[in-house]
């Protein structure tokens, strides 16, 4: 070993290894400002290691991509593969003209070029005659790349007035396959192999050069690191120079709380620890190579992953404040240090296509051996297992394998059990299709009690159903099993648990008429407020009335909403569900503003989906029993929330009143009231003198009724919501066992036309006036009410008089007026609510009271 270049002795110098990821040299100006970089470093030793150009602009040729195509179509007899090919000609040579300013750098660039890439049309013309490539071959052929971007960074520093070599690394890393489907290094052939390049190429003062991602077998053939493998090829060079400092430079700030793609609020890391940044890479955080982090921590060399293209931001330390993965031996011992500063959840990441496999049988208990069957079966075909999780009944055995492995795990299980099978030993051996993984990490969770109730707590709060669990003994992991239709649900909720202050959720509305627009508009104005102080994030993300559809990404802004409305698609509800079930919060809420029995059909759908609901829509609770029984225990039985204030007296609080009497243990005994707003203005209105007709053509014209006033005046919408309030005390009843004293004269019942009502109406105003007169001389006065009277279990819309002095003869306008007789609110002082229960101010504002319970149930605070 050559003690001056690597020997870690103080005063020795620096050592520097940077890492170019595929974006970073994805340019003939990226690989410019690469090479710049590199040049400004003055330590001892700066090592710039590469990966194959990326792109800069979307669309363009990946060559680590291109040369993997070519493979696989050659091999497929397209022959195609030829425009590959070309593609990565043309790349390169455009790339090494624009960069290579010196002519005989370039001669020589081309000249090396030329020679690889027509070994490689020889190479793939005898794929595409053999029909078939091998996995050496595909090796060698896709760290092409790497080689090319090496020696252009090295001759273009040459062409900047700077020096440089540069590395064939499979001259270097000898690398043999480990039982993960990885590769392990062999240091000391490594070592050994780097000292004899030294002494034979290294130029004082050069920067180096490293191709990244590959090496070769300690037979002597071409390898790789695997895909992604740059960033480990940086730390094993890093561990072997024993590097101060390695920094892996890529597209993004650093270590994010979760893919910044995918999570909008997801944080840039600080500083993790090497085992927080393992398994966060092992569980599919692709920002690193899984085994980035070992050769590192080998030494105990601070890397650092920093964003190309901000150059600015320090982006995230990864570092040693924690022991070593089981296995791993490196010259630091154990740490225990627990960062006390830190979050509890570093990181969560995802695997998106995994297949569990279930082996099951009673003659696996107590049975030593069989689970090292099942994971040498496994292993044998190839399989590399993600994750296991046993029951401890030992009745069974559950893993899970990427879901393209899994059918040769199955086959090859089937095969070692055979017997097993027949004798009814094993059961059955069950692959489940179309998983995926999500694993939170971090250090901070060992020995912290409640981190996975907040874990699942926040998933059965989203309606994700977990089918596997599993902790790695370290617990710097929790690792769960969910179906694939329910990851990015699951990633955004358990995100939102652990790292966001403020409660994300989407909002779809339906039937954006008077009361949806007005709620749209409350909601703008509260927006602000709502983050501040609840920390609530609403999204609206999607409007729906019955022709039109406005569907959004992001939040639509509810200052122009309308315009954008106005020129939506075609109102579909499979699409508007689907938008508002995908869109990106942990928790979405469909809000039915509208009268629709349709729409209200598809309530089932969305609870049972995790949608939660909330309506002034009375059709779904009014109508058939069955159907809001079913409602009413999917809501019970779930995190899924089903809240409809609205529906009877607008805002004012008439079911939350009547439920937290009933939860509270009182007794409900009798309901009765004044429940609509029509009705209540008329009759207050009516006084001895005024003909009813007057007052209902009054009533109309100042739009307080239904264009058609006999809807107000048949009852059947104060029977909906006695039907409502009745089913709430726990009564069975139908619309229909409702009876109802209808207003509107029987004559008068099958006029068509309003206006032919309207005409024909005074001619029954002596009715209601002998009705009113009796009332009057006995001191009282005439109401339309509707009861429950829960006693003898019935309910009735009627009209009934009260004395003078009651608080019901007391109203005044359209107010509505409840009063509850129960154990505990005798009839001698009934608990009596009351105030404006119509309109759309009222309206909507009781829906926004519901879609802010809903939030606070989610955990906004209160
Ligand atoms: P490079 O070519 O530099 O190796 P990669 O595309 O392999 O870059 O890795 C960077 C990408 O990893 C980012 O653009 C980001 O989308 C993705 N990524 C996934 N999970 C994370 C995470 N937890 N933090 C940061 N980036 C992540
Ligand atoms: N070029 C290789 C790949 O695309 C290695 C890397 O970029 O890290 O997988
Ligand atoms: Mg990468």
């Amino acid at each position: 070993m050559d003690a001056s270049r690597r020997a870690v002795t103080d005063g020795d110098g620096e050592r520097f290894g940077d890492r170019f990821g595929g974006t970073c040299v994805g340019s003939a100006e990226r690989i410019g400002g690469v090479c710049e970089l590199l040049m400004k470093n003055d330590s001892k030793l700066t090592m710039g290691i590469v990966s194959a150009m990326g792109v800069a602009v979307k669309g363009e040729p990946k060559v680590t991509d291109c040369l993997i195509n070519a493979t696989e179509m050659a091999s497929k007899r397209d022959e195609t593969y030829a425009v590959e090919l070309t593609k990565l000609e043309d790349k390169h040579v455009s790339t090494a003209k624009a960069l290579l300013t010196d002519k005989a750098e370039y001669d020589a660039y081309i000249a090396a070029f030329n020679e690889e890439l027509n070994d490689l049309r020889a190479m793939f013309k005898a794929i595409y005659i053999a029909g078939c490539s091998t996995d050496a071959f595909g090796d060698f052929v896709v760290g092409h790349g790497e080689l090319w971007t090496a020696r252009l960074c090295a001759a273009t520093i040459r062409c900047k007035g700077g020096k440089a070599v540069w590395i064939d690394a499979r001259d270097i890393l000898v690398v043999t396959d480990s039982e993960d489907g990885g590769v392990d290094v062999d240091y000391s052939l490594s070592n050994a192999n780097l000292d004899k390049w030294y002494d034979e190429h290294m130029q004082e003062g050069a920067v180096v050069m490293v191709t990244g991602f590959i090496a070769r077998t300690p037979e002597g053939v071409p390898t790789t690191l695997k895909r992604n493998g740059s960033d480990y090829s940086a730390t094993i060079f890093g561990a072997l120079t024993q590097a101060k400092n390695i920094t892996i430079w890529t597209d993004v700030d650093g270590v994010f709380s979760a893919d910044p793609r995918r999570v909008k609020g997801a944080k840039c890391l600080s500083s993790i620890s090497y085992n927080e940044a393992w398994e966060l890479a092992y569980f599919g955080a692709n920002v690193l190579h899984p085994r980035t982090t070992l050769p590192a921590m080998k030494y105990n060399i601070p890397v650092t992953l920093r964003n190309y293209f901000n150059q600015a931001a320090p982006g995230t330390s990864i570092g040693m404040t924690c022991s070593l993965p089981a296995g791993v031996e490196g010259n630091v011992g154990k740490f225990e240090t627990r960062d006390m500063s830190g979050e509890l959840v570093k990181g969560i990441a995802t695997i998106d296509d995994v297949c569990l496999i279930n082996v099951e049988g009673t003659g696996m208990v107590g049975v030593p051996g069989t689970a090292n069957a099942v994971f040498k079966a496994v292993k044998e075909a190839g399989c590399n297992v993600v994750m296991i999780s046993q029951a401890s009944s030992e009745h069974s055995i559950c893993f899970a394998v990427r879901s393209y492995e899994a059918d040769a795990a199955v086959a090859a299980l089937n095969k070692t059990f055979e017997k097993a099978i027949a004798a009814g030993r094993i059961s059955r051996i069950l692959p489940l299709k179309d998983c995926s993984i999500l694993a939170i990490v971090g250090q901070n969770m060992c020995q912290t009690p409640g981190v996975s109730a907040m874990l699942f707590e926040s998933l059965a709060q989203s309606a994700v159903n977990v089918v596997a669990i599993a902790q790695g003994a370290s617990e710097y992991n929790i690792t769960v099993v969910v179906a694939k239709k329910d990851i990015n649900k699951a990633l955004q909720a358990v995100h939102g648990r652990f790292y966001l202050s403020k409660t994300a959720i989407s909002v779809g509305l339906v039937g954006p008429g008077l009361v949806g627009k007005t709620l749209l508009r409350q909601m703008k104005e509260q927006l602000e407020t709502l983050q501040e102080e609840f920390a609530v994030e609403l999204r609206v993300v999607a409007i729906t009335g019955g022709r039109k559809m406005l569907l959004s990404d992001g939040a639509i802004d509810l200052n122009s909403w309308e315009d954008e409305y106005a020129s939506g698609v075609q109102a579909n509800m499979d699409d508007f569900t689907k938008h508002v079930l995908e869109s990106e919060a942990p928790n979405q809420i469909i809000v039915d503003c509208s009268a629709s029995d349709v729409v209200a059909g598809h309530y089932k759908e969305w609870l049972s989906n995790g949608l939660h609901v909330v309506t002034p829509n009375k059709k779904a609770n009014s109508g058939p029993l069955a159907y809001y029984k079913e409602l009413r225990s999917i809501q019970r039985n779930s995190y899924t929330h089903y809240f409809y204030e609205g529906t009877v007296g607008a805002g004012l609080p008439i079911i939350a009143t009547l439920q937290s009497l009933r939860n509270s243990g009182d007794k409900v005994e009798r309901i009765e009231g004044i429940f609509s707003g029509t009705l209540s203005y008329i009759f207050n209105t009516l006084e001895p003198g005024k003909k009813f007709s007057d007052i209902v053509a009054q009533a109309k014209e100042a739009g307080y009724t239904e264009p058609d006033p006999r809807d107000d005046l048949s009852g059947m919408d104060v029977a909906r919501k006695v039907t409502i309030l009745a089913r709430e005390c726990g009564l069975n009843i139908e619309l229909s066992d409702v009876p109802i004293q209808s207003l509107v004269p029987e004559p008068l019942r099958d006029i068509e036309s309003v206006d032919e009502f309207m005409k024909e109406l005074p001619k029954y105003d002596g009715d209601i006036l002998s009705k009113q007169e009796e009332a009057a001389a006995a001191g009282e006065v005439l109401c339309f009410v509707g009861v429950v009277d829960v006693k003898n279990g019935t309910g009735s819309v009627e009209l009934r008089r009260y004395p003078a002095d009651h608080p019901f003869a007391q109203l005044k306008g359209s107010d509505n007026i409840v009063s509850f007789t129960t154990k505990y609110y005798t009839s001698a002082g009934p608990l009596v609510v009351r105030g404006p229960g119509a309109g759309a101010e009222v309206t909507a504002g009781g829906v926004f009271g519901d879609i802010l319970r809903v939030c606070a149930y989610l955990g906004a605070p209160s």
